[in-house]
C-alpha cells in the first residue's frame, strides 16, 4: 500500500472518529473506501437530483456510485449537511409563538429522520445494491437503530421549547414495541404521538398514508408547527404542516 493511500485511509479513520460518541459514526471505517475520497461528479448530480425530487421513484443508487454515497454518508459531509437543516429547524422554532395547552407539535418521520439504518446499509452498498428485505428485517427488529445526532439535538431543543413531539413512521403496527424500545434507546425519551401503520393502510403509499395521520392530527385539535422527513413523502401531500424540513437520504426512495 503506498503513503498516499495509507494516508488517506487514516484521514478517514480519523474523521469517521471525530465526529463524537454517536454509533453511525463509528460504523468500521473498511466501509469507507479510501480510493473514493475525491468528489464524484456523476455520483454527485445524481445525489442532488435526488435531494431536489428531479430523480424520483428510483430503487437502487447508480451502478459505481457505492463508495461515493459510502463516503459521503460516514466521511462526514452527511453529518454536515444534517446539521444544516436542524440548525434552520431550530432557527424557525424559536420563532414561533408556543401556545401552553400542549398542542402544538412537530412530526419527524422515524427511518433516517430519527433512526439511522446506516450500520445495516453500510454492509450492503449503501443503497447501490438491491436490498434484501428479509435480512433488512432481522436488522431492525433487533431495535438497535443508531440516533441521527443531530436530530436527536434539535428534537431535545424543541422539547424545551414547549413543542410536543408526534413520531409518523411508515413502520407497521407490529413494530410497534421494537420501535417504541428503539427509540428510547437511542435518545427519544418522550412523545405525545408514536403513529405507525395499522390495518387498512398497508397498501397507501407514503403519501397518502402520513396525510391521513397528519389530518387526524389536526382534527384532534394539533397544529403541526413543523414536519421533518428524510423522504419528499415525508413532507408532500397534505396537512405537511406550517414548515417542512428535508433531510438528505441517497439510500433509498419511498414514495
Ligand atoms: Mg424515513
Amino acid at each position: 500500500m503506498s503513503p498516499l493511500i495509507l494516508l488517506s485511509f487514516f484521514c478517514v479513520i480519523l474523521v469517521a472518529t471525530s465526529q463524537g460518541s454517536d454509533v453511525v459514526h463509528r460504523i468500521q471505517p473498511l466501509q469507507i473506501h479510501p480510493l473514493r475520497l475525491q468528489s464524484d461528479s456523476a455520483c454527485l448530480s445524481w445525489r442532488v437530483a435526488v435531494e431536489a425530487h428531479n430523480i424520483i421513484d428510483w430503487t437502487v443508487a447508480p451502478e459505481g456510485c457505492e463508495g461515493y454515497i459510502g463516503n459521503y454518508m460516514l466521511g462526514g459531509q452527511y453529518r454536515k449537511d444534517s446539521k444544516v437543516v436542524a440548525d434552520e429547524a431550530y432557527e424557525y422554532a424559536k420563532s414561533l409563538k408556543i401556545r401552553d395547552i400542549g398542542k402544538d407539535v412537530w412530526v419527524f418521520d422515524v427511518d433516517e429522520t430519527v433512526l439511522s439504518h446506516v450500520p445495516f446499509y453500510a454492509l450492503h452498498g449503501f443503497g447501490a445494491e438491491p436490498v434484501n428485505y428479509i435480512e433488512f428485517f432481522e436488522w431492525l427488529a433487533k431495535g438497535k437503530a443508531p440516533a441521527l445526532p443531530e436530530s436527536l439535538k434539535l428534537y431535545n431543543k424543541l422539547l424545551s421549547l414547549g413543542i410536543k413531539v408526534a413520531f409518523l413512521t411508515g413502520r407497521g403496527e407490529e413494530l410497534r414495541n421494537i420501535t417504541a424500545t428503539n427509540l428510547k434507546n437511542a435518545g427519544y425519551h418522550t412523545w405525545e404521538k408514536l403513529l405507525l401503520r395499522g390495518p387498512g393502510s398497508e397498501n397507501t403509499t407514503a403519501v397518502v398514508y402520513k396525510s391521513a395521520e397528519r389530518r387526524k392530527l389536526e382534527e384532534e385539535g394539533y397544529r403541526i408547527v413543523g414536519n421533518s422527513g428524510d423522504q419528499w413523502s415525508d413532507i408532500t401531500g397534505t396537512n405537511v404542516g406550517e414548515r417542512t424540513f428535508k433531510l438528505p437520504n441517497p439510500m433509498y426512495y419511498v414514495k
